[in-house]
């Protein structure tokens, strides 16, 4: 029996991650980890039977005890509680699927307990990633990519030499807004920004979608992942989300992985690395489909792609404030404080105004977080 412990067991990779353990008889979870949503995790509690769940929210978590008073297990709360999911003693796979930076402390203690990482949770990658990597080369743990272009990049790579890499074609949907013009999307609305032409995530990531920031944030997670340089990487734009990635070789020859939208196929691979297992679903039909479309990044209009490029290719501790820039403005725009287009001034501002820390420590990550935050606050003002 395989046993995993889930971080974001609530949400759309969390909850898809549970689908995957549910329709196979050979894995099991031990812990869960959620923000505040205790009537999905009383569910879960009841069907998965974890011995270990946290609530981020203590208050939130009493209620949840009393609630399950009934089942056998253990409820903690707080980011100690998020540590002791990520370290649960039984679980050989600890699944990242929390949203933010916040995912950087408990991935770090799940792997200093030898665990393999699932990682859903690109934020921590790309602000910790000269930290990530080497550890868990020191440690001997795999990190096992979620995010389905890197789920196909690592697919490509399967059985090949990584030093004869020679690019990475990491393929983008272009979102909804594909096509428009800063102009053209000076008043689009919250409601505009959450439909997504062809996946169903967080919230979060659906507008990061939006913006271009999520390819941005993709990119500095394959060089991580990978090792390869940020000029190596190349963000291909097709439409329709059927090739889900590609690797070009030096020797010219490009392999791609290609397949429905489906986050499930990603999560599998990842807990069954190498073995691939049968999963239901659609299949491709290519004489329905008839054509696959391709496009050049449009890097003018969608500036947080661009500056993503530079925070990878400056490192040090610009792509934290890159980052938390996004992860503030974002959230001020999912609570309708700001407009569309303040989502990449704020991440301009605050980037423009940061002073570099070369290879910074989490608690340098951290107060590089806080000190963002801090400069956007300054300038903006909300109440
Ligand atoms: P969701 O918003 O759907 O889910 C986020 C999860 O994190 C929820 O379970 C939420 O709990 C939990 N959470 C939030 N705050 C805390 C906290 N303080 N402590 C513990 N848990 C917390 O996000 P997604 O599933 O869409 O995304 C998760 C990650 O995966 C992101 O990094 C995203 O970029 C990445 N990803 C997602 C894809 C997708 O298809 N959704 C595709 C590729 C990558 P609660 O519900 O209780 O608030
Ligand atoms: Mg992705």
């Amino acid at each position: 029996m395989k046993k995993i412990a889930i971080l974001g067991s609530t949400g759309s990779i969390g909850t898809q991650t549970l689908q995957v353990v549910e329709a196979n008889q050979d894995i099991a979870v031990t812990a869960l980890a959620a923000g505040s949503n205790i009537e999905r995790l009383e569910e879960q509690i009841r069907k998965f039977h974890p011995k270990l769940v946290c609530v981020w929210e203590e208050a939130a978590a009493k209620e949840l005890r009393s609630r399950v008073r009934d089942c056998k297990l253990h409820i903690v709360s707080g980011m100690e509680g998020l540590l002791e999911v990520a370290t649960e003693p039984e679980a050989e796979i600890v699944v990242t699927a929390v949203v933010g930076m916040i995912g950087i402390r408990p991935t770090l203690a799940a792997m200093e307990a030898g665990k393999d990482i699932a990682l859903a949770n690109k934020e921590t990658l790309v602000t910790a990633g000269h930290l990530i990597m080497p550890l868990a080369k020191q440690k001997g743990v795999r990190i096992l990519p979620v995010d389905s272009e890197h789920s196909a990049i690592f697919q490509c790579l399967n059985g090949e030499n990584g030093r004869q890499v020679d690019k990475i074609l990491l393929t983008a949907s272009g979102g909804p807004f594909r096509g428009r013009t800063r102009q053209q999307m000076a008043n689009v609305t919250l409601e505009d920004a959450l439909k997504h032409p062809n996946w169903a995530m967080g919230r979060k990531i659906t507008i990061d979608s939006s913006t271009m920031v999520n390819k941005g944030l993709e990119v500095m997670e394959a060089k991580w992942l990978f090792g390869v340089e940020m000029e190596q990487i190349e963000v291909v734009v097709q439409p329709q989300s059927v090739i889900h990635s590609m690797v070009q070789f030096v020797d010219g020859a490009v392999m791609a992985q290609l397949g429905t939208p489906d986050m499930k196929l990603p999560i599998q691979y990842a807990l069954y690395y190498p073995e691939r297992r049968y999963l239901g679903g659609e299949r491709l039909d290519f004489a329905a489909l008839k054509s696959i479309s391709f496009e050049a990044p449009d890097f003018e209009n969608f500036s947080g792609l661009a500056m993503a490029y530079q925070a990878g290719k400056e490192g040090g501790s610009l792509p934290t404030v890159f980052n938390a820039a996004n992860e503030y403005a974002v959230a001020k725009f999912l609570n309708r404080k700001i407009s569309y287009l303040q989502i990449p001034e704020m991440i301009a501002f605050a980037m423009a105004r940061h002073k570099k820390v070369e290879a910074p420590s989490v608690a340098q990550i951290l107060e590089t977080e806080r000190e963002t935050y801090e400069c956007l606050e300054s300038r903006w003002k909300f109440a």
